[in-house]
């Protein structure tokens, strides 16, 4: 760019979701939400022959993306994930539907925005209301072309404003900016590649945030109304170290900040866990895994599966959870996984599943209540994971246990869930996530019940100090060091030991700089955190052991 044409310079503050620092040019990415859906007469027949021209055109454009974004989701994703796309692409030509948009606009001369709006709603209303389940989950299908559609005849774009122009690399070294970070857009990205995250929206522990934090790469949230000053393809610099975004940052302050940083270090050798202690990795997809691997994890201590759904935008049959989940134990090679069982609600809804709005999500239908109220998604994952036990060991972890008696229904239902499929149970080990305070008040009848538990202080945190972990607002309040918390976590571990039941934690607390010795302190010796921190929290871990050591000399 010419320097006399450079555009000032402005700094905003947020909240710091990961450290580090970069600078980048930016690719806004926008949820596009279709809001009013335009509606006019057409005046002639020219009119008429016009507008159908015009649907026709959209539809051969979204044909066309829907294809190639089917192809490199299963490149990048999977095949399951890629298949919303394909059968999206199927409604879209699919001739009733074409012939019943073209016949409203040519009957009742109305523009193609509109006569879509009302075929596809009503195509959705109907489906949604049938027996058949398929049928019926399809529906959401219609709802998301419906949208594709609009966006297209409106110019109103989902993903990025960018896509198309020269500059745009789909978020490929490039700073992602947004109002926020929805699970969904993993699937629209190349996550891989992207340099940073700003975003207006999203607390500290909230699932999208957990996800920038997993790829490494500076992220600040918080930053209101940063998107109307910003366009694709402006030069921003991340400073998460702070939480400033600095906008069209001058020569001086990128030199200064940018060329101070350290070198970047060699990748750390791999180096065992010190014995009598483990470290295990947060994943969320295979990808997650491999590097879990690559880093010599000594195993998974979470796998979140509701990324799995998220991404592929509707229920996964039991056969591909049993292949999804058997890959994803292969690729430990060995080493002991824990699979969750699916965490929807809060900030993790199924927007497939129609859930009623609820009015406080966290409190609400999320967690083992959600397992519990729905048999056909507990029992398909619950066989898919029984299924695996013939051939691996498999521990299987409940999320958002509330209580003893919750507890005992929850094994229950996977046991009756288990009794109509060949199964090893001696290959099975349960374990609950302590991350509600009322658990954590009859830990030890919990403990009695089941073989390992994992404490999720990133819940925890937000339940404990009536803290959404998930807004921006609070997020300066999310202390990890707080006396109160510590009273929870050693009391747990006290019983833990006592019961000889292994207790590991996955909350990100666990990763973050000091709080390895802490946990350690308190006798919690078994931490999961996202793969990209196990080289630094096992030094950690190491200089731990050793100062133990020497202190015992
Ligand atoms: C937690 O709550 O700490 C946890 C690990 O689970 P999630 O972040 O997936 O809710
Ligand atoms: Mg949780």
């Amino acid at each position: 760019m010419n320097k006399a044409s450079k555009k000032a310079a402005m700094i905003f503050k947020g909240s710091t979701i990961n450290a580090g620092r970069v600078v980048a040019q930016v690719c806004l990415f926008s949820a596009g939400r279709q809001k009013l859906v335009p509606e006019y007469t057409l005046e002639n027949d020219d009119a008429i022959k016009q507008e159908l021209e015009r649907f026709h055109a959209a539809r051969a454009e979204c044909s066309e993306e829907l294809a190639r974004i089917a192809a490199e989701v299963e490149a990048s994703i999977g095949k399951a994930e890629a298949e919303i796309f394909i059968t999206q692409k199927h409604i879209m030509n699919d001739p009733k539907v074409v012939e019943a948009i073209a016949l409203l606009i040519t009957a009742e001369r109305k523009n193609a925005e509109w006569a879509i709006a009302g075929v596809l709603s009503e195509f959705e209303e109907k489906m949604a209301s049938l027996d058949n389940q398929y049928l019926r989950e399809r529906s959401s299908d219609l709802g998301e072309l419906r949208r594709r559609l609009l966006n297209r005849l409106t110019n109103e774009k989902i993903g990025f404003l960018c896509e198309g122009q020269a500059h745009c690399r789909r978020g490929a070294n490039r700073v992602i900016v947004a109002e926020e970070l929805t699970p969904n857009m993993i699937v629209n990205m190349k996550m891989n590649k992207v340099m940073g995250f700003v975003t207006e929206h999203g607390g500290i522990t909230s699932h999208a945030a957990i996800l920038a934090r997993s790829l490494g790469v500076p992220a600040v949230s918080g930053v209101s109304g940063f998107m109307q000053y910003v366009a694709c393809g402006d030069t921003v610099l991340i400073n998460g170290d702070t939480g400033e975004v600095h906008l069209h940052p001058d020569d001086a302050t990128v030199k200064t900040l940018i060329q101070v940083m350290p070198e970047e270090k060699e990748p750390e050798k791999i180096v065992m866990t010190p014995s009598g202690m483990e470290l295990t990795a947060n994943a969320s997809s295979i990808e997650d895994v491999k590097q879990a691997r690559a880093v010599n994890a000594d195993g998974i201590g979470l796998f979140r599966t509701e990324i799995l759904f998220v991404g592929a935008e509707r229920l996964l049959s039991e056969d591909e959870q049993y292949d999804y989940y058997r890959d994803v134990v292969e690729a430990m090679g060995g080493k002991p996984v824990t699979i969750r069982m699916l965490d929807i609600g809060g900030d993790k809804p199924l927007p497939f599943l129609r859930q009623k709005k609820e009015a406080n999500p966290f409190l609400g239908w999320r967690g083992a209540r959600f397992l519990l109220g729905n048999h056909v998604i507990f029992n398909g994952q619950m066989r898919a994971l029984g299924r695996l036990s013939k051939e691996r060991k498999i521990c299987i972890l409940f999320p958002m246990v509330i209580d003893v008696a919750q507890m005992q229904t929850l094994l229950d239902r996977a046991r009756e869930a288990l009794s109509g499929v060949e199964h090893d149970s001696a290959n099975i080990r349960y374990g609950a996530m302590f991350e509600v305070p009322s658990a954590f008040l009859q830990a030890r009848d919990i403990m009695k019940k089941i073989d390992f538990s994992s404490i999720g202080t990133n819940d925890l945190i937000q339940y404990l100090f009536a803290m959404d972990r998930d807004n921006e607002m609070v997020s300066q309040e999310y202390n990890p060091d707080h006396p109160a918390l510590w009273i929870f976590l050693r009391e747990l571990s006290a019983v833990a030991r006592e019961l000889k039941k292994p207790l590991s934690i996955c909350g990100e607390m666990a990763g973050r700089e000091g709080m390895p010795q802490k946990l350690l302190d308190a006798k919690i010796s078994s931490l999961s955190v996202a793969p990209r921190l196990i080289p630094r929290v096992r030094n950690e871990m190491i200089r731990y052991a050793r100062s133990q050591k020497q202190t015992q000399r």
